[in-house]
Order: structure tokens, then C-alpha cells, then sequence
């Protein structure tokens, strides 16, 4: 196996044994009432927990022994990029950190150039025995493909998402209404617009509890471009069904 897909795999590993911790409290969540006293300690049982997971992760090349149980399991070793020679402590960290930040992206580098971006911060590489015996550096280069691809993927993944979001609440009822209420306006009518034109470019949904009543409002805002014209329609959820507001500021 390439050490590049060791790595990824010795991730998860050390990923999901550092949330262990969480597992504690899943079980003390089952045993308390959220009524009693004790509650607050539980909830700083929590904020400890959390912690840990978070420390265990990114100590967890120090604390087994100066390698991690992914690092083991998979035949892994943290060494200097330079000379495939064992790093200090401190060194092993600066991945960890990364990773935590970063996730994702140090996933993608990781399979693309071999390296994260935390061994590039901390002149790293991770390497199994036998790639060590005959171990050359490799050119630095790959970093600018890693960069390029992560930043592909993400604008990949970011454009997607929105265009998903849009797509799915264009099957509301509010939509409807809000684009009924834009075809037939007066603005629409006196710029003499193309209903046909109208694009949907943005979409907020938001539910809050009135303090004084009790009442729940939920507001759904829509913002649609017509050619050079932009409009935003804000449509309230009454007992009756969805109406558009011309009060909140929106409309126009
Ligand atoms: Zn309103």
C-alpha cells in the first residue's frame, strides 16, 4: 500500500479513537435529568471531554510512545523530509495541529503530493520502513498541484451546495408565492421584465420565538436577479399559510 492511503487510513484511526472520550459522555447523558442540580456538572464534564478528544488527537504521537495507534497499526513513521531521520516531539505536533484545523484539505494534500501541509510547515514526511531505506526527497513542486486541486474541490464543493440549496427551495410554497408576488408587481410591470428571466440567487430561511407571546415567526427571504434589476421578497408564515411582507425590509 502506497504510504500516501497509509496515512489517510492511520488518520481515521487516530481520528475516531480520540473521540473515545465522547463515548463517556453518551453513556453519563443517558443517566442524568436535565432538571437536576447535578446538571451543571455534567456539563463541565462535557467541556473537559471535549478537550480531551481534542488533546488526545493531537498528542497522540507522544503519548503512545512517540507514535501514534494509526501510525503503528499502518507501519508508519514521522521522520525529517531531508534525511528520513526521527523528529523531536514538538516537530510530530505541528501535523496534528494542522490536521485538526484543516482536515479536508490535509487529506487532499496528502494524496496528492504525499505530504500535508503540515509536514511541509514542519519539514516532514511520513514514511513506511522499507520507503525509508531507500528514501530520496521528493521536489516540492507537488505542493502547487495540491493547492490547486484543493482549491478546486472546495470551490467545487461550495458552488454545488449553493446551487443544491437554491434548487431545493424553489419547491417550497413560499417560493411561489414570493415569485408570484415579483411577476406581478408594479416595479416588474412598469421595467417591462421577462418572468421567464427570473433567476433565484439567494435564499434565507429563519424561525424565531417571540419573547412577549410565545408565537413562533418564521421568515422566508428570497433575493432574484432579472436581468441588471435585483429584488428581494420577504414571505411570513401565517395560520392561514405563507404571505409576503411588505413591511420588513425587503421588498423593493
Ligand atoms: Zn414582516
Amino acid at each position: 500500500m502506497l504510504d500516501r492511503i497509509k496515512r489517510v487510513v492511520a488518520f481515521f484511526i487516530d481520528w475516531n479513537l480520540s473521540l473515545l472520550p465522547a463515548l463517556l459522555i453518551a453513556v453519563v447523558a443517558s443517566l442524568i435529568d436535565t432538571r437536576s442540580p447535578l446538571f451543571v456538572l455534567f456539563a463541565l464534564l462535557c467541556l473537559f471531554v471535549m478537550l480531551s478528544c481534542v488533546a488526545l488527537f493531537l498528542f497522540c504521537d507522544v503519548v503512545f510512545g512517540g507514535r501514534s495507534l494509526g501510525f503503528r497499526i499502518l507501519g508508519l513513521y514521522l521522520v525529517d523530509h531531508k534525511t528520513a531521520m526521527p523528529v523531536s516531539w514538538g516537530r510530530r505536533l505541528v501535523p496534528r495541529l494542522f490536521f485538526l484545523q484543516l482536515n479536508f484539505i490535509e487529506l487532499i494534500f496528502v494524496l496528492v503530493s504525499g505530504r500535508t501541509v503540515g509536514d511541509y510547515a514542519a519539514c516532514t514526511v511520513a514514511l513506511s520502513k522499507r520507503s525509508m531505506e531507500n528514501y530520496a526527497p521528493k521536489p516540492v513542486k507537488r505542493i502547487v498541484v495540491s493547492v490547486i486541486v484543493s482549491l478546486l474541490l472546495i470551490v467545487g464543493l461550495f458552488v454545488g451546495g449553493l446551487i443544491g440549496g437554491l434548487e431545493a427551495a424553489k419547491q417550497s410554497e413560499a417560493y411561489e408565492i414570493a415569485y408570484e408576488h415579483l411577476v406581478e408587481s408594479d416595479a416588474f410591470e412598469r421595467l417591462d421584465l421577462d418572468p421567464d428571466k427570473v433567476h433565484l440567487t439567494s435564499y434565507n430561511y429563519s424561525s424565531t420565538v417571540s419573547a412577549s407571546d410565545g408565537k413562533r415567526l418564521e421568515t422566508a427571504t428570497y433575493g432574484f436577479f432579472v436581468g441588471r434589476y435585483s429584488f428581494t421578497v420577504v414571505c411570513h408564515k401565517t395560520e392561514s399559510g405563507w404571505v409576503v411582507c411588505e413591511d420588513c425590509p425587503g421588498f423593493h
